[in-house]
């Protein structure tokens, strides 16, 4: 059986990940979508919401569960049991980085390989980020985000601007 991890900060998850993890899904015996506790970004949800909201996007998908992690990645992949970490590549910005992560996870934990799947063409230019600065301007979000993220974007700045 092969696992692939997923590993991310899904802050929150997008579109763009959901149709990663559902075609890893469709390659692998199993996916794990990993969610990274604390990664050296600002982040809104707590890992908590972030596997919440993750759970129920990919709750159509049986071979995929939802886990957080706060080790390396491949210290997580080799605790798990995964031959397979899965990343998602957009543009060339991205590539640079993925490149670079996978020759260091590669030297970490020689048995895994990261394995690299094309963002979809109407993805490519899709980010938590930029969902995230959309969401807090009041602006359209519903083709980027699975239905449970909007609503819990929509609550976190309807009570900002509460506040
Ligand atoms: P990280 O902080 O590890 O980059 P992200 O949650 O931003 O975590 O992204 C996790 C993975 O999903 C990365 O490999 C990223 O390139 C990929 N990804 C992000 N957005 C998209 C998208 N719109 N389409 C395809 N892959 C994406």
């Amino acid at each position: 059986m092969v696992v692939a991890v997923y590993p991310g900060s899904f802050d929150p998850i997008t579109l763009g990940h959901l149709d990663v993890a559902r075609r890893a899904a469709s390659i692998f015996d199993q996916v794990v979508v990993a969610i990274y506790d604390r990664p050296l970004k600002n982040l809104l949800f707590s890992a908590q919401q972030r596997a919440a909201l993750v759970r129920e996007a990919v709750a159509d998908l049986p071979n995929v569960r939802v886990d957080t992690y706060s080790e390396l990645t491949t210290s997580y992949a080799r605790r798990v049991g995964a031959k397979v970490i899965v990343r998602g590549l957009r543009a060339a910005t991205d590539f640079e980085n993925e490149f670079q992560m996978a020759h260091i996870n590669h030297r970490l934990l020689p048995s895994v390989q990261v394995v690299c799947l094309m963002a979809n063409q109407e993805h490519t230019f899709l980010s938590s980020s930029a969902v995230k600065e959309i969401a807090a301007l009041g602006g359209p979000i519903s083709d980027m985000v699975p239905p449970v993220v909007e609503r819990a974007l929509r609550a976190v700045y309807l009570e900002r601007k509460g506040q």
